[in-house]
């Protein structure tokens, strides 16, 4: 698919807005009733969907070129998708996220990219990696006290996966190895790649790069079929996507589990218990890639017809990809098991959830605006009253860390795995 496959659905769009707000009968508050980051921020009308329908059509059309301006609007979407879920509620032939992508991948054909993108994009290649200053010779490191089998040289199924936040970023490392030993000591016999676990390189898909995604993922593919991989488990949102989505439409077919789902199965199963209290009011983030990106892939063949000589239609039906059903009851029900904690919820949650800012590599790229983006969500977080955030994704855990909400207040920031290993 090109940029200029996706016209008729640009000129489709009925300039409703839906894409700028949680709908209606969800709003609870003006303050929290926004759900585009990227036009909370800037504030130009470019910058939401329809906005960014329209930048493409001009740029097609050769009326708008690929400025420095342009090219931060374009890559400043971070991927989110929420305006994807609103659009459908009203607009099923519409797929804003996809054209998004679409937008951000032509723009890199042209070289219309940012500078930490280049940078990022070199350590990719180089170092297989997302994190720039980082080694592939330190990858696995984080692990190297876990006992955690080499699949490639011990029979196991089951494959742990951290991504590169986690494996690089020696703040977050200690919560992938409690995940890590939460498994173990419930019984699961767990194995890595070893010398052959690269980056996901969903990251990269979201900040356009196609053809950088496709190889990394190819690779990997061929790396868990080789190993003998039957159930894929990561600690990280980001990477639950590519597996779970982007693989699966590659043809990659093993069980991929979110830790969250992971955790609440052997809770269900009685093989982690709780013994200690852990008195705290917490509130849940909804990581976009777990949540409304977590659903699963569904193939689809089909055609885009033209029914009254007007309205557009899929035949047959095609996946709606509307955010219901992502991960959202695990995490929450692992929170309520936790003896002590009580869960209270934000304005926008589930499918509605507003991101953290670290999607679509903002948080590398576009560190100020994606810290704005982090803050509004501690806002959300204090107005609850909750002692902590708690989240499940290592990007949105680091990006809230350091954010501060309007007044210059901050929060305690958890991963939902630091307090699974506090209550055992
Ligand atoms: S992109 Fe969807 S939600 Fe946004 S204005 Fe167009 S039709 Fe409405
Ligand atoms: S995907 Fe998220 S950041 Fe991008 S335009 Fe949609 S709501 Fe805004």
């Amino acid at each position: 698919m090109a940029l200029q496959d996706l016209r008729p659905m640009m000129e489709r769009c009925s300039s409703c807005s839906g894409c700028k707000f949680i709908p209606f009968e969800k709003i609870q508050s003006v303050r929290f009733a926004e759900n585009c980051p990227s036009i909370g921020y800037y504030n130009f009308h470019t910058y939401a969907a329809r906005g960014r329908f329209q930048l493409s059509q001009s740029v097609l059309d050769g009326r708008t070129e690929l400025t420095e301006t342009v090219t931060e609007a374009i890559h400043s979407c971070t991927s989110c998708g929420l305006c994807d879920v609103t659009c459908k509620i009203t607009r099923y032939n519409l797929e804003p996220l996809a054209h998004n992508l679409e937008q951000k991948a032509y723009a890199v054909e042209k070289g219309a990219v940012l500078p930490a993108q280049k940078t990022i994009m070199e350590t990719l290649a180089k170092e297989n990696s997302m994190i720039p200053g980082t080694k592939k010779k330190n990858r696995t490191d984080w692990a190297k006290d876990l006992n955690l089998k080499d699949l490639f040289k011990e029979k196991g199924e089951i494959a742990f996966f951290a991504g590169c936040k986690y494996s690089y970023d020696e703040k977050l490392q200690k919560t992938a190895q409690d995940a890590v030993r939460i498994l173990q000591h419930a019984g699961v016999d767990l194995g890595y790649l070893g010398a052959a676990d690269n980056c996901c390189t969903g990251r990269a898909k979201q900040m356009g790069y196609f053809k950088e995604f496709d190889k990394g993922a190819n690779t990997n593919i061929k790396a868990f079929e080789k190993a003998g991989v039957k159930t894929i488990v990561t600690p990280c949102s980001d990477c639950y996507n590519s597996f779970k989505r982007q693989y699966a439409e590659l043809g990659m077919e093993v069980e991929v589990l979110h830790v969250v789902e992971y955790i609440e199965r052997l809770i269900l199963e009685g093989k982690i218990k709780f013994s200690k209290s852990v008195p705290m009011t917490v509130t849940y983030h909804d990581p976009c890639h777990l949540g409304r990106q977590g659903e699963k892939f569904e193939a689809w063949e089909g055609i885009d017809k033209k029914i009254f000589n007007q309205i557009h239609i899929y035949e047959p039906r095609k996946p709606r990809y509307n955010g219901i059903d992502g991960v959202y009851d695990a995490p929450r029900n692992i929170l309520k098991a936790i003896p002590g904690v009580n869960l209270v919820e934000m304005e926008r949650i589930r499918e509605y959830s507003w991101c953290c800012g670290a999607g679509g590599g903002c948080s590398q790229t576009l560190p100020e605006y994606s810290a704005w983006t982090a803050g509004e969500r501690i806002a959300e977080a204090n107005s609850t009253g909750a002692d902590a955030l708690v989240t499940a994704c290592p990007w949105c855990k680091d990006n809230f860390t350091d954010a501060e909400d309007e007044d210059g207040n901050k929060m305690e920031v958890l991963d939902i795995i630091d307090l699974v290993h506090k209550a055992i």
